[in-house]
């Protein structure tokens, strides 16, 4: 994410380098270069000048302090006002409505659709709400289809009504189900089209009419760019939003909707999404952003996902059965799906500090286990939980099995039992032996 910038605004930093103190010369050419690495990033010109204008003024009226190097100065300065720029604190979304009414409009391929079923994921697993999602686009059936498939797998109920063209009293009907049934958030994910168009915001706008929504979350693709700040003004013109969902912050994206938006349109960035799974949204944080941005990474966000995954009762059963070397490949695939849980392996990391900077030239994606899972699922039963097993033969069939190589079967195994052992050595109480080990 941003890595781009990330290094861009690193060099800006350098020119301070060795520098004593901040002097109105070298302070102007920081400046210029930092303005210049945030339009390269498609960072709104506008934005761009009034934020390093504001960090130079910032600058000179700190010169008293030189306890602190120029360098860092600059670092820190740049760290809280590209927080402020994003809106400084987290939003909440008002869920005080009963139900609680939150409309999702956007241009098509946005993310709507995905986004609205994260949300009902999120609400329901986080908020412990019971959430009704709803099928506003009625003009693509497979929007429709889409929402269904989606509200299936996280156990969500979608409302529909088959075949009707009138999104306002499927909206109207839907809340009068919810209320029915004891739904608590009614999300209703609305048509877009490709672009701005009269009738879609005519559209949208009946709908708020009707319903009077908590919240309107406008979604916008933040490989966009540019344009993404500029759609965000067009609909907020028209609906007077409450908050901006950023998605596809996975992509490649440079970071200019991300930086403009809130400054543009003056509203906040309240989620974004980094996926195509269910579980990969996550609350924006404008400092925990900026931490990123500036390469210093994001342990909160970070240890944040690993609590939520944890479960306790399994950690327990875990290190039962590690203790007892008991530890076989169907806990190992467990493992592997609960590390996947916590969404884009090169995401994750990048929030520890330097790493994100470190990777950037190296393609890690979620493949990076098929190979692994392959093999494992490609034994039997009995293989899964006694690898000992494993002969010759089975090696053959699991990697004809696994379309893999025995080479690769046999670095997992060797690698499994190499695990196995440590792992035995750590929480048998075997430090002293393991340590031993180590020093050897
Ligand atoms: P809609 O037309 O606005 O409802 O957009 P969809 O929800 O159908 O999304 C369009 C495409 O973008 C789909 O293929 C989604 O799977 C994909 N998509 C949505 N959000 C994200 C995201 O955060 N990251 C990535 N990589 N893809 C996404």
């Amino acid at each position: 994410m941003f890595e781009n910038l990330t290094d861009r605004l690193e060099r800006s930093f350098k020119i301070l380098k060795g520098e004593g103190k901040i002097t109105e010369i070298n302070v102007a050419e920081t400046v210029k270069d930092i303005r210049k690495a945030l339009i390269e990033a498609d960072v709104n010109y506008k934005v761009a000048k009034s934020f390093t204008d504001d960090i130079k003024r910032k600058a000179l009226g700190m010169n008293v302090l030189t306890a602190v190097k120029p360098g860092q100065l600059m670092v820190k300065l740049v760290h809280d006002e590209l927080a402020a720029l994003m809106g400084g604190k987290a939003e909440d979304i008002d869920l005080s409505g009963n139900p609680s009414v939150i409309l999702i409009a956007g241009l098509q391929g946005s993310g709507k659709t995905t986004f609205s079923a994260k949300l009902a994921n999120y609400l329901k697993s986080k908020k412990g709400k019971h959430p009704m999602l709803v099928a506003g686009d009625v003009y693509r059936p497979a929007a429709i289809e889409q929402l269904k498939v989606l509200g299936e797998q996280i156990n969500v109920p979608v409302f529909t009504i088959p075949d009707s063209k009138d999104p306002v009293s499927i909206a109207k009907d839907a809340i009068k189900e919810a209320k029915k049934n004891g739904q608590d958030v009614v999300i209703i994910d609305t048509a877009g089209r490709l672009a701005i168009d009269e009738e879609m915001m005519k559209e949208v706008e009946s709908i708020k009419k009707a319903v009077s929504p908590n919240e309107i979350l406008f979604v916008v693709d933040s490989m966009t760019g540019q344009d993404a700040v500029n759609t965000a003004k067009e609909f907020n013109d028209r609906l007077d939003f409450n908050g901006v969902v950023l998605t596809k912050l996975d992509g490649d994206t440079r970071g200019g909707a991300a930086l403009s938006i809130r400054a543009v349109v003056d509203k906040p960035i309240k989620f974004v999404s980094t996926g195509e799974k269910m579980e990969t949204l996550d609350v924006f944080h404008p400092d925990r952003m900026a931490d990123r941005i500036l390469g210093m990474g994001d342990i909160v966000s970070l240890v944040e996902k690993a609590q939520e995954q944890y479960d306790e009762e399994q950690a327990r059963k875990l290190h039962k059965k590690i203790v007892k070397n008991q530890f076989n490949f169907n806990d190992f695939l467990d493992q592997i799906a609960q590390i996947k849980k916590m969404g884009n392996l090169k995401d994750l990391a990048g929030m520890i500090p330097g790493v994100g900077k470190a990777l950037k030239n190296v393609d890690i994606d979620d493949d990076a286990f098929k190979s692994i899972e392959a093999i494992i699922k490609s034994m039997t039963p009995e293989e899964r939980e006694n690898p000992s097993l494993m002969n010759g033969s089975r090696r053959k069939r699991i990697a004809e099995g696994s379309g893999t190589s025995i080479v690769e079967v046999n670095r997992l195994l060797k690698q499994f039992e190499d695990m196995r052992k440590l792992m035995k050595m750590v929480s048998g109480g075997g430090a002293k032996k393991f340590g031993r080990m180590m020093n050897q």
